[in-house]
Formats: structure tokens, C-alpha cells, sequence
């Protein structure tokens, strides 16, 4: 499908503490990359994430002269998934790239991304072929559990290595920024909009400058996020579990009732009543159990309904050339 000459496409870019490497991503990579579109209109978001660095400053300097620039400045540090999502809402364009600015994903690929979207996908997601590199061998089991559990969950979208760098059409861009959640993760919830993806695999670059600021335990908490803002499986295992050692510890207590007190004891168990007795306290452990999970899925969905803060608040003394939305 050929796209309308006069349409758009907007970059969106986290940025958060990124001072070392950020002129070199623009200058070396991303801003050469980005000349060679001459058939779009561009705009290139930058959501800078509470930095405590000289990166905003930086970015507002390229603002000054560039009147494709614009920047959303928050007040504080969001996290990332946060940033993508407030640079999504602000886009203006017919597309939507995302990515990092710390050139770790190779900026060449846009014109795939956008070549695939030309052909009529809504989505295009970078895979990373090479998603283990860099991470001990904790985080990498991690990983691969994290994969094949969402899977387990019902997540048959979510591709092992699949990673932000992705293009959205302007169709998906609005029923993304139709979700409310404030535990959010972009990757999950574009997955689980649905719509057919095509994929581009990519290896992943070394950083230009500075350090991930995922360690380990930001990459625990969200994997655990998301399973839990994803859905309720783990509740309904743990309802399931109830209801297996209340059933099986029923059947128990029923055969105990025959056998011994109805038959005579014909298989000589010779049952005692602190056998019956913890039979029975088996049973209600399982009525325990699946009475506090229904609990805590009742609570869970009034949770997420409850939860009605802004999901980020912009600094607009330093924003630049940013509509009011
Ligand atoms: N980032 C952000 N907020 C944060 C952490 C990171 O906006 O709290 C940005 C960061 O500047 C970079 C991108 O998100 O552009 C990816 O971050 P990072 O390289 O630390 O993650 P990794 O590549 O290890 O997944
Ligand atoms: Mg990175």
C-alpha cells in the first residue's frame, strides 16, 4: 500500500542519562539514517526520563536548530516503559518508531521498518538474534523461563528476543494509547493488542557510551510486573493447586468413610482418628486456598481499576516544541 506523500513518521526516543553517547548516536547514526527518508515528513520525539545528566541539555541544543525535535521532559524518572508510552501518546505521525539511544539497535534498520509498513504491516518488531548476549547466566535462564511461561499464559505473540525496536501504524498507535494500566509493559501490551507483526532480526550493537541501567533486579521486577499486570495465571494456579488437594483429600475422606466404617476396614488400614483428622485439615487447606485466591482475583481486578494517577507528568518548562495534549 503506497502511503500518502504528505504523511509522517515519528521517532521516539527514551533518553535517561545518556550525556557520553548520545551526540555520537545522533550525529554517526541515527541522524544520517534519518536524511536518507525523503519520502516522509519527520518528527523525532525525545522523552527524556528524569535525567540527572547533562542529556537534556544536550538535546535542547538540537532543538534549538532542529524543528523536528521535540522534547518531553518529566519531572522525574519514570522508567523506560513509561517514556515510550508518553512519547506514543504525543506522536503525530501515520508511523511510529521506537528505539534506544544508546545505539545499541542498529538505526540501518528503520528503512526495513518502514519498507515493511509500505507493504501493509501494522507492526513491525525488531528481534533481537542475539538476546542472551551480555547477561550472565542467571538472567539468561531467567529469560528463557520468562518466554516459555508467557507462552504457557496464553502470550503465543510474545517471540523470545523481541524488544522494543518496533514500528507501530497509526491504528495501533490509538488503540495503544487507549490503554489505561499504570504497570505497563509496552513490549506485553502491543503483543497482546494483537495484529499481525512482521519481524526484522537484528543484533544487537554494543552501547556507544555508559551502561545499561537494567541490572539484574530491575529485570526481576519486571518480569514479575508483567506476568502480574499481564494476568491473573498465577492466581488461578494457586486456585487450581486448592482445588486439587480439595478434591483429591475428599475422595480421601470418602474412602476412609466406606472402607473403614461401612465395609470394616476389609483392606486392615487401621485408620486412626489423627490420620481422619489431618485427611480433614488437608481438605480445608485446599478450601483455603481456593477461597483466597477468588479473593485475590476480586481484588486484583478492583486494583486495576483503582489505580487512576497520571501515568507521568511533564516538566513544560523544559519541553520543547511539544503541543499541549
Ligand atoms: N531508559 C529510560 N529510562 C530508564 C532507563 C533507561 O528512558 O529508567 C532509556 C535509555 O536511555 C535507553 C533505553 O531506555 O535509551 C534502553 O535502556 P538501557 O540501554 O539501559 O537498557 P538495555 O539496552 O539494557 O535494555
Ligand atoms: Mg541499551
Amino acid at each position: 500500500m503506497a502511503k500518502s506523500k504528505s504523511a509522517k513518521i515519528s521517532f521516539v526516543i527514551p533518553v535517561f542519562n545518556e550525556q557520553d553517547g548520545i551526540k555520537n548516536f545522533l550525529d554517526k547514526h541515527f541522524l544520517p539514517e534519518v536524511a536518507k527518508i525523503s519520502k516522509y515528513k519527520k518528527e523525532i520525539i525525545f522523552v527524556d526520563d528524569g535525567s540527572s545528566d547533562n542529556t537534556l541539555k544536550i538535546i535542547q541544543d538540537y532543538a534549538a536548530t532542529n524543528n523536528d525535535f521535540k522534547i518531553i521532559a518529566f519531572s522525574r524518572n519514570f522508567g523506560k516503559e513509561i517514556a515510550l508510552s508518553a512519547g506514543i501518546a504525543h506522536a503525530t505521525g501515520e508511523a511510529v518508531i521506537m528505539m534506544d539511544s544508546d545505539g545499541q539497535q542498529p538505526t540501518k534498520y528503520i528503512h526495513d521498518f518502514i519498507k515493511a509498513w509500505e507493504n501493509g504491516s501494522d507492526i513491525v518488531t525488531g528481534i533481537r538474534t542475539d538476546y542472551n548476549k551480555g547477561h550472565g547466566l542467571i538472567p539468561r535462564l531467567g529469560s528463557k523461563l520468562f518466554y516459555k511461561l508467557l507462552n504457557k499464559m496464553g502470550y503465543k505473540n510474545t517471540i523470545p528476543g523481541s524488544t522494543d525496536f518496533r514500528l507501530l501504524d497509526r491504528n495501533v498507535v490509538n488503540e495503544y494509547n487507549k490503554l489505561s494500566e499504570h504497570n505497563r509493559i509496552t513490549r506485553g501490551l502491543i503483543d497482546w493488542l494483537g495484529f499481525e507483526q512482521t519481524i526484522v532480526e537484528y543484533k544487537y550493537n554494543d552501547r556507544i557510551a555508559g551502561k545499561s541501567s537494567f541490572d539484574f533486579k530491575k529485570l526481576l521486577h519486571l518480569a514479575v510486573n508483567s506476568f502480574i499486570s499481564l494476568s491473573t495465571t498465577p492466581l488461578i494456579v494457586l486456585a487450581y493447586i486448592g482445588a486439587f488437594i480439595m478434591i483429591g483429600s475428599f475422595f480421601l475422606g470418602l474412602f476412609v468413610i466406606i472402607q473403614q466404617y461401612i465395609l470394616g476396614d476389609p483392606l486392615q488400614l487401621y485408620w486412626n482418628g489423627a490420620v481422619q483428622m489431618s485427611i480433614f485439615i488437608t481438605f480445608l487447606v485446599g478450601l483455603i486456598l481456593v477461597s483466597q485466591a477468588t479473593t485475590a482475583l476480586y481484588i486484583s481486578h478492583i486494583h486495576a481499576e483503582a489505580q487512576d494517577r497520571p501515568l507521568y507528568i511533564i516538566n513544560k518548562k523544559q519541553s520543547r516544541n511539544l503541543e499541549d495534549k
